[in-house]
């Protein structure tokens, strides 16, 4: 059964940072030591540049992929800078380059540490993966057709899946 809308894979991945020409550098993360990702396709459950990749494979396939940062997390956009008062960040050491998560009224949200000053915090908004393009290594381990409430919801039910 080929990859297609409307139906579920299972798949184990391995990411990389930058294309294959420059691999030699170690993952960024695997799947390999837990249970394959399952996503429906077709519903925008992951990166858009994996997913057009996917599409047409079948279970026992293996394959890396390209993707650009544009089909990835998309390109790091400049004026992303916010400041924020320190005590948003609560106890923790903060140096810049580093990664945290910020409650924000939109939700929990990473960003990037680019300053901090005695009261406050500057923040890149951008997707900490914004502007890479990355590099998978895919295993497809299962392909099946997905439920009508699975459709109907956009994204995977059951074991491994969305519990209600
Ligand atoms: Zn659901």
């Amino acid at each position: 059964m080929k990859i297609e809308k409307d139906r579920v894979v299972s798949f184990h991945y391995t990411l990389f940072e930058g294309r294959v020409s420059e691999q030699g550098q170690e993952a960024l993360e695997s799947s390999k030591e837990r249970e394959p990702l399952q996503i429906l396709i077709g519903h925008g459950n992951i990166i858009p540049g994996l997913e057009k990749a996917l599409e047409g494979h079948e279970a026992g396939d293996a394959f890396g992929v390209d993707v650009a940062a544009a089909d990835a997390y998309g390109e790091r956009r400049d004026g992303l800078t916010q400041r924020v008062p320190k005590k948003h960040f609560g106890a923790q050491r903060l140096e810049p380059g580093m990664q945290v998560v910020l409650n924000t009224n939109f939700g929990p949200r990473a960003v990037t540490i680019e300053k901090v000053g005695m009261s406050v915090v500057d923040v890149d908004l951008n997707h900490p993966m914004a502007g890479k393009a990355l590099h998978f290594d895919i295993e497809i381990v299962a392909v099946r057709e997905a439920s009508a409430e699975e459709i109907e919801h956009g994204h995977v039910h059951g074991e491994g899946g969305h519990a209600h």
